[in-house]
């Protein structure tokens, strides 16, 4: 059967050349960095030389890059360590669109009375900048706040908000996870604190994390035990999954714009081979001018995007939804709520995203199959009517 993946916001295919970079890890290179002898020392080098591909991605230098797990750890950290640093009278920050991995630590820190406020957004998914001033005339205050939403790829001015944070006195982190590897992300240039991301949202595997500290930032650890990363991350190190990350970073430092403004032009195509083929009743949900290049999240009004997803898959195409099933009831997505997106779309909502390796070919096939299920659907809803 043809396959399309178009869910790379889920997930990404490994690239070869990060596959090929971490074999030698898995048979010859399998010592451990913190020992002191030849098979340690060994690996030790690529383990930096990791580093330094990873810090060169973002403008930061090599020792202001911890390893982690995964992203929501990355972000567990932060949240979880600000709170204990700046103690019970700090207020945090957040908004109503972030991604679980920072609504759920933050909102287990208001369960445990700490005095969190999360921002709203506009219809197109952009933060509501005069809350955010408002809400930071509370010091001590730590504010947390994505780079580039997953569902919508709505991209936050991440700048702004960080220079309007910092100059309130906050301690400023970015989930960037979304972000990394598809818009130029610069350390110098956006004064955040600290910066999270994921390897497997950019060619790398799943399982590797990383976080950014900026040199001078207090930080306390997650992970206790061990003095790897300086003692800010204890656990032995994922040395494999490290160099992948470090080659994954550099071949997207490489490629960035030319594969970006490729993958843009294949999401407005597929964009707009959808909008023209259903011109009723559908709608693209996000901010059209400051968005992922990959992403487009788009609404057909009155049926349901899990029976889309469930009859894409059929032919072998891999998106996925804003709604979930849950005990029977269709919960629609907090991000489209918070959007203000009405029920009857949010319902209907698809995201496809792209990656370097999805071709003209395959847009085109979605774009084929797509019109045909939704009027499928749309035949068999009872709330469409002729004027639909
Ligand atoms: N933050 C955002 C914006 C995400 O999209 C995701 C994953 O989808 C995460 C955090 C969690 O990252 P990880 O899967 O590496 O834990």
């Amino acid at each position: 059967m043809k396959t399309v993946y178009m869910d790379n916001n889920a997930t990404t295919r490994v690239a070869p050349e990060v596959v090929e970079a971490m074999d030698p890890f898995f048979r010859d290179l399998w010592g451990n960095p913190s020992s002191m002898h030849y098979f340690g020392g060994q690996v030790a080098r690529h383990l930096e030389k990791a580093r330094a591909d990873v810090a060169a991605l973002i403008g930061a230098d090599p020792a202001e890059i911890i390893f982690t797990s995964c992203g929501t750890e990355s972000n567990n950290a932060v949240i979880s360590g600000a709170a204990e640093i700046l103690g019970r009278g700090a207020r945090i920050i957040t908004t109503r669109v972030e991604h679980q991995a920072v609504l759920g630590p933050c909102r287990h820190l208001k369960q445990l009375g700490h005095d969190v406020v999360e921002i709203g957004v506009d219809a197109v998914g952009q933060p509501n900048i005069a809350d955010l001033r408002k809400a930071l005339q509370h010091q001590p205050c730590f504010v947390t706040c994505m780079w580039a939403n997953n569902e919508t790829g709505t991209v936050f001015p991440m700048a702004e908000i960080a220079e309007i944070a910092k100059s309130a006195g906050a301690v400023v982190h970015t989930d960037a996870v979304q972000a990394v590897g598809k818009l130029p992300v610069d350390v110098r240039k956006t004064p955040v604190d600290m910066l999270s991301f994921s390897g497997h949202k950019l060619h790398a595997p799943k399982g590797i994390g990383v976080l950014y500290v900026r040199r001078g930032t207090k930080f306390r650890p997650l992970l206790l035990g061990g003095h790897q990363e300086h003692g800010r991350r204890a656990g032995t190190e994922n040395v494999p999954y490290i160099v992948g990350l470090g080659r994954a970073c550099e071949l997207a430092g490489r490629s960035m714009s030319a594969e970006q403004s490729e993958v843009g032009r294949l999401r407005d195509r597929l964009e707009s081979g959808l909008l023209a083929k259903c011109p009723k009743g559908t709608m693209v949900n996000g901010d059209r001018d400051r968005r992922l290049p990959n992403t487009t999240n788009m609404s057909f009004r009155y049926i349901e995007g899990e029976a889309i997803l469930y009859h894409l898959s059929d032919l072998g195409i891999a998106a996925s939804s804003g709604s979930a099933c849950t005990s029977g009831s269709l919960e629609v997505s907090h991000v489209l709520r918070a959007m203000g997106v009405p029920a009857e779309f949010a319902q209907g909502s698809i995201r496809f995203s792209l990656s370097r390796y999805t071709t003209r070919e395959e847009v085109d096939y979605v774009v084929e199959k797509v019109p045909v299920i939704v009027n499928r659907l749309r035949a068999l809803s009872p709330f469409v009517t002729d004027g639909d």
